[in-house]
Order: C-alpha cells, then sequence, then structure tokens
C-alpha cells in the first residue's frame, strides 16, 4: 500500500469526522488517521458506575498543570472524538458573539467572518446532525435560512413543569437543540430510545449523531477514504523552507514510526492535541513550533467557565432523558445592574445514585433527612455556560516529557456568580427547595471536574492578521500552503454555548473550499445531492 494521499486527516472528532465525509465523495485519496480505536460498543457503554465513576472511557494520558504536576485529562481518544460522549446539545453561536462583546473582564475579540457567512454552514451541520430543535423560542437565537430538520424532543412532565414556571416568572425557555436520532411519533422504529445514560455516555445502539455514526462511517462507505486507528500523528515535516508539509510522522500501538504523505494535511486534534502537534513539529524555519511566528500556536485556550450544578426539587423528578431545555435570557446582559453577557443555562443528563459518593455529603443539611436516592430521586440538574475570555497567558505548552502542560486561570468569574444567584434566586417559583443549588462535584463520587477539557477551544485562532491568528479565514496556516486546522483551535473566543455544532459547520466550511482547492467541488456535491 502506498502512503501517498491527497488528503490526511488528523482526528476523527467533530472536526475531523465532519471533514472526512464532506470530501469523501471527491474521490480523492482520503487518510484519516486516529491516535485512539473504535470505541467498544458493550453493555457498559449505558453503566454510570462504568462510565461516571471508574472513567472507563477516559484516556490514561498524561498532561500537566503550569507548575508540572501531572492530571489525567477527561478526554477521549476514539473514532468520533469526543462527540462519543457528549450530551449532543447543537447550538448555533449568537450572531453577537461573532462581533465584538464587552464582558465584565474584557473584550471577546470579533471573528474575522460574521455569522452570515457561517449560517448556510450551520444548516448543512443541523441537516448532517440531524438535530431537532424549535425555532422561534429562544430570544437570542440567530437567523436561520431553514427550520430545524426535525422537530424538538419534547420535555417529560417535570420538566415541562419547569418550562412553564419559568415562563411565569418572566423568562424565555426553550426546546434545547438536540442531535439525537429520536422519532418520537413512531417509537417502535425510532433509533434512539430516549435512555437515560446520554450525557457523557456512548450510545450503544449508535443514536447518537456523534462524528463516528455521522461523520466517519459514512465516509468509510467510499473506497477512496481509509481510517488507521492507532495512528498517533507525531511530527508534522516540512521542506527546507517550511512553506508546506511534506510528510506525517505517526506513531502505531507497537511503539514503531511511519511515514505518511499528502497533497494536503488538516489537523484536528482537539485545541490541545493540535497546538501540541505543531509545537512539537518546530524546525529551523519554525523555531517556535509550525505556523507559529505569531507565538500564537497554544495560547487563548478557552473551555467555558462553567458550572454543572443540582436542584431538589419538591417533587420527584423521574425524567429520564433531562436535556431538553435552555434558557438564554442572560446571554447577553444580566440587566440593569449589570449590563454584561452572564451566560447560557441549559439541562444536564439527569444524575443517578450510583453517581453518588457512598457517604453522604454535609451539602445534603437543605434536606438533612434524605438518603441519597432521595436525593437523586428528586435532583433537577443544570449547567450553567459563562464565557471565557481568550487570554494569551492561557495556554498549551510542551512540557519536559513532550507532553500537554495546560497554564489557565479562569476570568468572568462575576458574570458566573450572577448567574449562578440568577438561578438561585428563582428555585422557589420553579417549585425547588429555595437555597438549595449546589455543585454537581459535592455529590459525585468522581471530583474531577468534567469540564476541565470538554469544550477545549481557541489555540489556533483564525484572523485576518499573520501577527495576531495563526489560520487565515479558511483555518489555512498563514506561513504554509497546505496545512489546515479545523477542530475547535480555530475559534478566536468560545462564545456561551456548547462548540461542538460550530466546529461541524466549520469543517463544513472549510471542506468545501478544500473540495475546490482540489477541483472537485462539483463532484462531490453531486454526489452528496
Ligand atoms: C462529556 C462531554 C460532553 C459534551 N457535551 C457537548 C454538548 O452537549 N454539545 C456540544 O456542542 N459539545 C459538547 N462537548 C464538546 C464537544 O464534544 C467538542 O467541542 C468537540 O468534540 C470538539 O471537536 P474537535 O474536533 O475539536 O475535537 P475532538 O472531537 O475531541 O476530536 C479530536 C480527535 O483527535 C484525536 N487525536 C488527538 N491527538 C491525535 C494525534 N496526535 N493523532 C491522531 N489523532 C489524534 C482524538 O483521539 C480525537 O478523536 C462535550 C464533550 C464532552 C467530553
Ligand atoms: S437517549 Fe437516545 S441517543 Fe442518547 S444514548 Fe439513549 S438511545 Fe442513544
Amino acid at each position: 500500500m502506498s502512503n501517498a494521499y491527497d488528503v490526511i486527516v488528523i482526528g476523527s472528532g467533530a472536526g475531523g469526522g465532519t471533514l472526512a465525509r464532506q470530501l469523501a465523495p471527491s474521490g480523492k485519496r482520503i487518510l484519516l488517521l486516529e491516535r485512539g480505536d473504535w470505541l467498544p460498543r458493550e453493555p457498559a457503554n449505558w453503566q454510570a458506575q462504568a462510565v461516571f465513576v471508574e472513567g472507563r472511557y477516559i484516556t490514561p494520558d498524561t498532561w500537566h498543570h503550569s507548575d508540572g504536576e501531572p492530571f489525567q485529562p477527561q478526554v477521549h481518544y476514539y473514532v468520533g472524538g469526543a462527540t462519543k460522549l457528549y450530551g449532543a446539545a447543537l447550538y448555533r453561536l449568537r450572531r453577537e458573539d461573532f462581533g465584538e462583546l464587552r464582558h465584565h473582564d474584557g473584550l471577546s475579540p470579533a471573528w474575522p467572518i460574521a455569522y452570515e457567512e457561517m449560517e448556510p454552514h450551520y444548516t448543512s451541520a443541523e441537516r448532517l446532525y440531524q438535530v431537532h430543535g424549535a425555532r422561534g423560542e429562544d430570544p437570542t437565537e440567530p437567523a436561520a435560512s431553514a427550520p430545524y430538520p426535525f422537530p424538538a424532543v419534547s420535555h417529560e412532565p417535570r420538566i415541562q413543569q419547569l418550562s412553564d414556571d419559568l415562563e411565569k416568572a418572566g423568562l424565555h425557555p426553550f426546546h434545547a437543540p438536540c442531535g439525537i436520532m429520536l422519532d418520537e411519533d413512531n417509537m417502535p422504529y425510532s433509533r434512539c430510545v430516549r435512555c437515560d445514560n446520554c450525557d457523557g455516555f456512548p450510545c450503544v445502539v449508535h443514536a447518537k449523531s456523534d462524528a463516528e455514526v455521522i461523520g466517519v462511517r459514512p465516509a468509510l462507505e467510499h473506497d477512496n477514504v481509509t481510517l488507521l486507528t492507532g495512528a498517533e500523528a507525531v511530527l508534522l515535516q516540512t521542506n527546507d523552507a517550511g512553506t508546506a508539509v511534506t510528510g506525517v510522522e505517526v506513531r502505531r500501538p507497537s511503539g514503531e514510526l511511519e511515514r505518511f504523505t499528502a497533497d494536503i494535511v488538516v489537523v484536528s486534534c482537539g485545541a490541545a492535541n493540535s497546538a501540541k502537534l505543531l509545537l512539537a513539529s518546530a524546525t529551523d524555519a519554525h523555531p517556535r513550533g509550525l505556523a507559529n511566528g505569531s507565538d500564537q500556536v497554544g495560547r487563548n485556550y478557552m473551555f467555558h467557565n462553567s458550572q454543572a450544578v443540582l436542584a431538589l426539587s419538591k417533587e420527584v423528578n423521574p425524567t429520564i432523558f433531562q436535556k431538553t431545555l435552555g434558557v438564554n435570557d442572560f446571554y447577553l446582559s444580566g440587566g440593569d445592574d449589570f449590563d454584561h453577557p452572564l451566560g447560557n443555562i441549559q439541562m444536564v443528563g439527569k444524575s443517578q445514585a450510583p453517581m453518588f459518593r457512598g457517604e453522604k455529603p454535609g451539602e445534603t443539611r437543605f434536606a438533612p433527612s434524605w438518603t441519597l436516592e432521595e436525593v437523586a430521586r428528586h435532583a433537577v440538574d443544570f449547567w450553567l455556560s459563562t464565557e471565557d475570555l481568550p487570554l494569551p497567558e492561557n495556554r498549551v505548552t510542551l512540557a519536559d516529557d513532550g507532553n500537554v502542560q495546560l497554564s489557565y486561570a479562569s476570568s468572568n468569574n462575576e458574570a458566573k456568580d450572577r448567574l449562578f444567584d440568577k438561578l438561585k434566586g428563582m428555585l422557589a417559583d420553579l417549585g425547588m427547595h429555595h437555597g438549595h443549588l449546589l455543585p454537581h462535584h459535592a455529590y459525585l463520587k468522581n471530583e474531577i471536574p468534567i469540564a476541565g477539557c470538554a469544550h477545549q477551544a481557541g489555540t489556533c485562532r483564525f484572523g485576518t492578521d499573520p501577527a495576531s491568528s495563526v489560520l487565515n479565514t479558511e483555518c489555512r496556516a498563514h506561513e504554509l500552503d497546505n496545512l489546515y486546522v479545523v477542530d475547535a483551535s480555530f475559534f478566536p473566543s468560545i462564545g456561551a454555548v456548547n462548540p461542538a455544532l460550530t466546529v461541524m459547520a466549520n469543517a463544513i466550511r472549510v471542506g468545501d473550499h478544500l473540495l475546490e482547492r482540489l477541483g472537485v467541488r462539483g463532484q462531490a456535491e453531486a454526489a452528496h445531492a
């Protein structure tokens, strides 16, 4: 087998998996390199103990804090990347997120393209990832050129009650956009069975619109696409002038190194690992790391200033699939006394007793006589996301062992606290025990905050100025003619809604550009149609 391809895509997650599918009908020889394996389909996929407590699908990889202290990042190296475990809440960024936004702690910079340029690709991504939603409910929703391709996932009774109570309180709750293959009108034939193990779990019946199911598998139906699992890209080689990538060095599970070549190389390893690969590929022409003349590679790491919190409903909360509701009333402003963005409120997967600690934590004092089973039966689980700013000192560098070293300090903590207070102040009106709004990790056995790396973004931001950005507006490295990055690295700011749909939409956008560049766009479009 020849090791020469037209396009190499490194990483098969939201960015790489979507791009592979977009390029597949072109007939061009495409190699998809994935350091992980297929995620095994097994009963443990849906077991809270295995997934949440034992961390069965978390990589044993070791990263380092800025002081060198090692930690196990909550990342997932599988075909499909982080989307194998994601909650599939597939939001568009708001139109305002593409412009400059003034936050409490500083400016969230404008993107080099307007929302209108991304819009058609959002529509394509929503179609591809089978997003279920309802337009017109969310006051911050940007204009869309098409309705959601599937109707919104219905609220179960306790969440419908919550929605009604939020409305009574003057807010505008909406049906959250969900990438699950649920057909509520025809449940006997629905691929999704609406189970209680979705957000944070792999889907054993492949009904979650993840990048393996939607991106990689359909791409592999084309003979011209090859997937290599257990293939970790460790080095990008360049020509002497440093103007083009000439080879990708790949470590196989045996430790053996293999070299592959392609006319175009696309990096999509997730924000931290893409930065690591570029930094590790320094040459004489790129002494600070590949494509890093601007010294921006690895910088501006963001992952949302998030809070997973648990409230206790006075009534039992028997909800199975809880992630159906969102509230964006505080997305752009906290009101008269705080005219800065606070962020997004949404539901997370329903917490379950096996996820909780064995002993009763002191924080249950608001319901002192309750067992943890009772707490789980009454729990209503929220996810609050506040935008963290792209700060140059929040960055990925290489640790002494060559792995990721992460320096990060949070921003917009005032906005984060106010968002928390907004929700807390409403609890009595929402049928919840007054005052009881506690961090999820106060209850969970697994103390590592899942937010840590889940929404990572921003290490290779795109822009028009090579002095302050790594990629141009087509996500090609300013300094190399054939190197692209299509994972969440390209974000110049992260907004406060979940990032995956934007990664997917952008991969489709960049895919169109690459098809054009390869002279096969018409051919691919005809095959897609
Ligand atoms: C538990 C959880 C819940 C989430 N919920 C949501 C949600 O509800 N909505 C939402 O929008 N987002 C959610 N996210 C975030 C979302 O999954 C990510 O934003 C998205 O997957 C990022 O896409 P990516 O292409 O940047 O990276 P990934 O999808 O992580 O893909 C990177 C891929 O590159 C591979 N790789 C890494 N290094 C190398 C290398 N050197 N060589 C070869 N391959 C490599 C990895 O194995 C991986 O497959 C969630 C994430 C997690 C973990
Ligand atoms: S809710 Fe549907 S998509 Fe999610 S894990 Fe269950 S069956 Fe799969």
